[in-house]
């Protein structure tokens, strides 16, 4: 479905011309021609992003603006604000009021539509995010009074132009500047430096001479595994015209000309910092999602659900490969009794210490999970039989040899009881995931009724 451009402008024929772009470009435009209309259409349609005109004739467009960002269904709609006046003062009060980006009539159509295209990517981008339990409970904005200080690397060819950018700068941030050459700037990135560390927003500065140079730091920046996640703003004479549509259509979070005033580029540097934090909020709880739906919360093994896939795609490799695999499924024994002795909670320390135990008995590439109460399953790619045979009895020695130490100070002996299923190393149907998981049951049953504490082997059908 094409992006909802709404656009809210009192000139009927400023609303045909960017109609008229907007639908060429594919994007789907509706059109409001007073404030009053444009809040009422904005609620109700849920555009995907407001092209706003500050000069309204009923409502100011600042107006507008905050009214858009005081309401909860409309709050997270990017706008770009246009003014005729390009008074600084009414640039500020638009960022101020919550603007994504002012731009100045007649804007340049190239850098207006890579500008669309870059916050129309941060919007489904956030959108696809987990929902914001936060914003649900209303804890969002006490989540923001309390930023702490961030920290802002100042990029240029040359030192002195980035040392001016720092006074300019310091006296209305309160985040930690600091000055890097080009160089430096990558040679961080090279270096890894731990994610605490890095600078959380770049601002490129670009002398004129090689705009390209810019353009391809911007891209380094934003390719790089330890700082795709910082904001990048390109400033200076790459930061309009067609290399600022160049640089949005790399990623950059912001392009800015070398007219900027020192308190305009504060406020979007803060703007910057608040929606990158933003955004790492939302993309932390949606990877804290995934691996709840992962993992086995007592021990942090995987959990079934993620096992029964893992099995396949192994399965998958080893035809491709025509190599073996090993399935173990193992139980402890006589558990319910530590459970009845010791309570519940002495048998959660017990599994938590097995799955620790069995952790450090395995190669990182094999999968272990909790598949259920105190039931675990090991997958182990390339492993022959004679390997699988191998790593069981070491599992179950580890048990066996050292008890386990409760928090209370008692030790408990642990024995574990083990069915191996190898497939693999035959024709076609030795693959079969099917069925292979209920051999290494069914071994560990004779296991279980030959005594416990023991390992038995099945090769599945050729
Ligand atoms: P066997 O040697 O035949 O396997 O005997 P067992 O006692 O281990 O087997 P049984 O299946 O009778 O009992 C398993 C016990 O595991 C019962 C249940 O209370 C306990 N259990 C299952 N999940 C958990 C858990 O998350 N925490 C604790 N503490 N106990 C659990
Ligand atoms: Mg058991
Ligand atoms: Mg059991």
């Amino acid at each position: 479905m094409s992006a909802r451009i709404l656009i809210i402008d009192d000139v009927a024929a400023n609303r045909i011309v960017q109609q008229a772009r907007l639908s060429a470009a594919f994007y789907d435009p509706i059109l409001a021609a007073d404030g009053a209309t444009g809040l009422v259409i904005a609620r109700e349609e849920r555009p995907d992003l407001v092209l706003l005109d500050l000069g309204l004739p009923d409502i100011s467009g600042l107006e507008v603006l905050q009214r858009l960002r005081r309401d909860p269904a409309c709050r997270d709609i990017p706008v770009i604000a246009l003014t005729t006046t390009g008074a600084a003062t009414e640039r500020l009060a638009a960022f101020a009021a919550g603007a994504d980006d002012v731009m100045d009539r007649p804007a340049n159509e190239r850098v207006l539509l890579a500008r669309l295209r870059n916050l129309l990517r941060l919007k489904s981008e956030s959108d696809f995010a987990a929902p914001d339990a936060l914003a649900l409970a209303g804890l969002a904005e006490t989540a923001t009074l309390f930023e702490p200080q961030g920290t802002i690397a100042l990029v240029a060819s040359q030192p002195a132009r980035a040392q001016a950018l720092q006074d300019a700068l310091a006296p209305q941030l309160r985040d930690r500047l600091v000055v890097l050459s080009r160089r430096e700037a990558l040679a961080d990135i090279a270096a890894g430096q731990s994610r605490d560390c890095l600078p959380e927003v770049f601002i490129l500065q670009d002398d004129g001479c090689n705009p390209s140079a810019t353009l391809r730091l911007l891209s380094e920046l934003k390719s790089h595994q330890a700082t795709r996640h910082a904001a990048v703003c390109v400033l200076g004479p790459a930061g309009e015209g067609d290399e600022a549509a160049m640089a949005f259509d790399l990623g950059a979070d912001d392009a800015v000309g070398p007219r900027v005033t020192g308190e305009e580029l504060a406020l979007r540097t803060r703007g910057l910092l608040r929606r990158k934090r933003h955004s790492d909020r939302r993309r932390e709880r949606m990877q804290d999602g995934l691996r709840l739906a992962m993992r086995d919360p007592l021990t942090g093994l995987y959990n079934r659900r993620f096992a029964a896939p893992q099995l396949t795609a192994v399965a998958t490799r080893a035809r491709e490969e025509g190599t073996e695999f090993a399935v173990m499924v193992m139980d402890l024994d006589r558990f319910k009794q530590v459970n009845d002795l010791y309570g519940h909670a002495a048998g959660d320390q017990v599994l938590v210490e097995v799955a620790r135990r069995l952790t450090a008995n395995l190669r990182e590439t094999d999968v272990l999970a909790r598949i259920g109460g105190e039931e675990f399953l090991a997958i182990l790619p390339g492993s022959s039989m004679a390997n699988a045979r191998r790593v069981a009895e070491r599992l179950c020695q580890v048990m066996d040899d050292d008890p386990i130490r409760l928090l209370s100070g008692e030790e408990l002996r642990v024995t574990v009881s083990i069915g191996v299923a190898v497939a693999g190393g035959g024709g076609e149907a030795s693959f079969a995931v099917e069925g292979l998981v209920e051999q290494a049951d069914l071994a560990l049953l004779e296991s279980k009724g030959a005594g416990r504490n023991q390992v038995t082997y099945r090769r599945s059908a050729a």
